[in-house]
């Protein structure tokens, strides 16, 4: 028997270690700082932020989702989530620990496809935490199908030129270099016809129109940019892997995204849930505390099912992906963890606001923006009805029709092949059924 829910003792110390870093160090970061977690650190908030990064180096817990060739410990995904589970908590938590989305899975797919001078270029200073990076895919007419893509690479001399619109890219504005996913053969299906580019940021030609922010965020200042790419010129060497391999390109990037995603939503949800009790141990009304009304222990019974039902499927699906090596052989699972993903830290965020009152739907609080980030979870990295689709393909596979009228558990088919096949004691035994 090899199932065990414990820690190591030496990796729970690790995780301890990172616990109070977080909620003693980083937490306060997060107060003054919140949003500026993807804009290179400037000043007093550099000052504060680079001997934390230093700290956790020294550790060995920097970028713990790469491979040692990389400069990480490979840990592997199940060790991951036990530290994301924690870095989840905080918005700076994951940059100081150097594994920071949309960056793990743009350095991910660099290592993968990169040529050497590419790895050097992009993906060596990214892994040191010295710059930013943005994935351009989703565009404004198409985003849960990137068939619709339109967006054209066209080939000219020893360049490539882009031209066309991209939706929704986060970090464009601070970032460095631009993942683009692009046209580079309309003539064949969009699965062989598209293509990766790496473009800096500052080329000529991208224009980055607006930033646009989630929910009630200033006008302008938001992190996720609609950008123009009005004859960006690249040399020949910036496409990252072959012609025609985008789609192979996404799925290894969207892959460990997705479940890296889903081990910091427990880090979220989990501190929803901790503010919900706390509120309910607080907060007296009608002759007794809140935590002694039985419709508030019912918020508190459900939440902490949910959160403990979720953090067993990702843990699970963390070893699977560690079993295989492989995340393609666990996609029905990371699609269903991704499906279920905003559910779990939206029932758990608003359960959270409603036993907080006023305070709970106010900006002195975190768990509105917790409310609008679940929202977000279905929409970043495809909607919730794209994975469901994926979950539902994938179970069918392991599913046969049956070759008759009648379902194979209808009660009077299952009680003829009964009796055949018990037919010889039945006969020694008239009259016993
Ligand atoms: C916070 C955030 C960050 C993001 N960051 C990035 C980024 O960095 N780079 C990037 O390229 N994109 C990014 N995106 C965009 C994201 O990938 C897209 O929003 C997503 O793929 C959906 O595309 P869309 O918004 O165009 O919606 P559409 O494709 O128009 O879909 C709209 C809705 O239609 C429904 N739907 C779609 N397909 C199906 C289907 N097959 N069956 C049933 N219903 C369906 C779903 O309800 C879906 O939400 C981000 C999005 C968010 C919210």
């Amino acid at each position: 028997m090899a199932w065990d829910f414990e820690t190591e003792p030496e990796f729970q110390e690790k995780l301890d270690w990172i616990e109070q870093l977080v909620r003693e160090e980083i937490e306060p970061i997060d107060a003054l700082w919140g949003g500026l977690e993807y804009t290179p650190p400037q000043g007093a908030l550099r000052e504060i932020v680079q001997p934390l990064k230093d700290r956790v180096r020294a550790e060995g817990l920097w970028a713990c989702h790469l491979g040692p060739e990389l400069g990480g410990k490979g840990y592997g995904q199940l060790k991951l989530a036990l530290m994301n589970e924690i870095l989840g908590r905080s918005s700076w938590a994951p940059i100081i620990f150097g594994c920071q989305a949309p960056d793990t899975g743009n350095a991910e797919i660099i290592a993968h496809y990169g040529t050497d001078e590419q790895k050097a270029r992009y993906l060596q200073p990214l892994l040191d935490g010295e710059l930013f990076s943005c994935y351009s895919m989703t565009e404004p007419h198409a985003g849960a199908d990137p068939t619709l893509f339109k967006t054209r690479a066209v080939r000219d001399g020893d360049e490539w030129v882009i031209n066309g619109r991209k939706f929704f890219s986060s970090n464009a504005r601070t970032s460095s270099f631009l993942i683009v996913m692009v046209v580079t053969n309309p003539e064949v299906h969009p699965y062989e016809g598209m293509s990766m580019f790496l473009v800096p940021t500052d080329t000529p030609g991208v224009d980055i129109v607006r930033n646009i922010g989630l929910g009630e965020e200033p006008e302008g200042e938001g992190s996720h940019a609609l950008i123009h790419y009005d004859d960006v010129r690249v040399p020949a060497d910036a496409r990252l892997g072959g012609e025609g391999k985008a789609f192979a390109i996404a799925q290894t990037r969207l892959g460990g995204g997705r479940i890296h995603h889903a081990m910091r939503t427990i880090g979220m949800a989990n501190r929803a849930f901790e503010m919900m009790c706390e509120r309910a141990l607080s907060r007296e009304v009608s002759g007794g505390l809140l935590a002694e009304k039985q419709l508030v222990q019912g918020y508190i019974a459900d939440s902490y099912a949910q959160l403990q039902q979720f953090r067993l499927f990702v843990l699970h699906t963390a070893w699977a992906i560690d079993k295989h090596n492989d995340y393609r052989k666990v996609r029905k699972d990371i699609a269903a963890v991704k499906a279920l993903m905003p559910g779990v830290l939206h029932d758990i965020a608003q359960r959270a606001i409603q036993v907080h009152g006023a305070l709970g739907v106010s900006n002195e609080l975190p768990l509105s923006r917790m409310l609008l980030a679940s929202s977000a979870l279905g929409l970043a990295d495809g909607p919730t009805e794209v994975h469901k689709v994926t979950v539902a393909r994938q179970v069918l596979r392991e599913h046969r029709p049956v070759d008759d009228l009648w379902p194979s558990q209808h009660r009077p088919k299952l009680v003829a092949a009964a009796r055949e096949k018990f037919a010889d004691v039945l006969e020694r035994h008239v009259g016993n059924l």
